[in-house]
């Protein structure tokens, strides 16, 4: 538990590095955007950091702070300028019309899309183009603490990054140990994948080997299944094909859940409504969550109603302003909301 407790911490410290210093090569011309635990189905990243274009990201507020999912995306990008019959200006989308129409319905009421009735029919038209604000994707395994174990499944995750192709980059931020040659670099990990070491107290990462693009614009292969164990084991490996169009869809959920969730949602899947939980200031800025009942940072996992120390806040905390404000676990949750706003430019 200790080490996954640590990994929280640094995953969080990797988050704020991120959203301080990203590119490390420093160049201006992106606006970058830091979310965590996101990816598909299979596979989930830790920190995912996304280089947006910043006008368009600054477009993007228009369609408001939650995400667009799959199919209201395929509703709003390709909503005309000018009303019409849905059926006449949407692609075939490769499910029945009729979800469709719920999405448009759904659109509406988000205030993301203009409807009309003519007869039968119903006409949309947009409200604004849908921006084009998804640059890259760079994705971050954190591994403060890389034992050969470790670094044996993490070698087979970010060969599984570089054969899909969905980030354009995927990096390996593990915690600096100082030595003439970060061990980090002696492990057999894919020579795509780059490596941050990390100082997390102070914040300071240094780039030891610069990763290469993928091609996410070509088709991928998803790996299914691999022989187990040691070489003697001959079976075959099991691939999957992944088109780009796939690709390229899964990249803007993926972005758009990032837009919506930011990488301070820890507070959501956590316990902030316990007296023993707070909010302490690491660097004098970020705020990471911290168990006064552990006298340590707690993971997302223990902080739940299974945890043997959790108690209420008592409602006394809450009659200040109570129930309008709500007691220290709600003020928790605006602080983080607060900041993670104002990530999100034009909200
Ligand atoms: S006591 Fe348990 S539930 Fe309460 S803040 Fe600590 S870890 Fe979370």
């Amino acid at each position: 538990m200790e080490s996954s407790r640590s990994e929280f911490a640094f995953e969080l410290r990797t988050c704020r590095w991120a959203e301080r210093n990203w590119p490390p090569d420093g160049s201006t011309e992106h606006t970058a955007f830091v979310a965590r635990q996101l990816g598909t189905k299979r596979r989930r990243w830790d920190t995912l950091v996304l280089e947006c274009d910043p006008d368009a990201l600054y477009e993007r507020a228009n369609f408001g702070p939650d995400r667009l999912e799959g199919d209201l995306l395929h509703v709003v990008r390709n909503a005309p300028a000018d009303w019409a019959y849905y059926r006449d200006v949407l692609p075939h989308p490769g499910y029945p019309w009729r979800y469709v129409r719920e999405a448009i319905h759904r659109a509406d009421e988000r205030g993301v899309l203009e409807t009309r009735r003519d007869g039968n029919r119903i006409q949309i038209r947009r409200k604004w183009a849908y921006p084009d604000w998804l640059e890259r994707i760079v994705a971050i395994e954190n591994k403060p603490d890389l034992d050969a174990s470790a670094a044996r499944s993490l070698g087979r995750q970010l060969e599984y990054d570089v054969a899909t192709g969905l980030a354009d980059e995927v990096w390996v931020a593990t915690r600096k140990t100082g030595e003439r040659v970060e061990p980090v670099l002696l492990e057999d990990l894919p020579i795509e994948a780059g490596v941050l070491a990390l100082e997390p107290d102070a914040l300071v990462g240094e780039v030891e080997w610069y990763p290469r693009t993928l091609p996410v614009e070509e088709p991928g292969t998803r790996i299914l299944e691999r022989p187990e164990g040691d070489g003697r084991d001959a079976s075959a490996a099991r691939f999957e094909y992944v088109d780009s169009e796939e690709k390229r869809e899964k990249r803007l959920e993926i972005a758009e859940r990032a837009y919506e969730r930011g990488w301070r949602s820890f507070v959501e899947t956590m316990r902030p409504d316990c007296r023993h939980f707070e909010l302490r200031a690491v660097d004098g800025s970020q705020l990471t969550p911290h168990c006064r009942a552990k006298n340590q940072t707690q993971t997302a996992a223990e902080c739940s109603s299974t945890c043997p120390h959790v108690e209420p806040e008592p409602p006394t905390w809450r009659t200040k302003g109570w129930p309008i404000e709500g007691g220290p676990g709600k003020r928790c949750r605006q602080l983080l909301e607060k900041r993670r706003r104002r990530r999100r430019p034009g909200l």
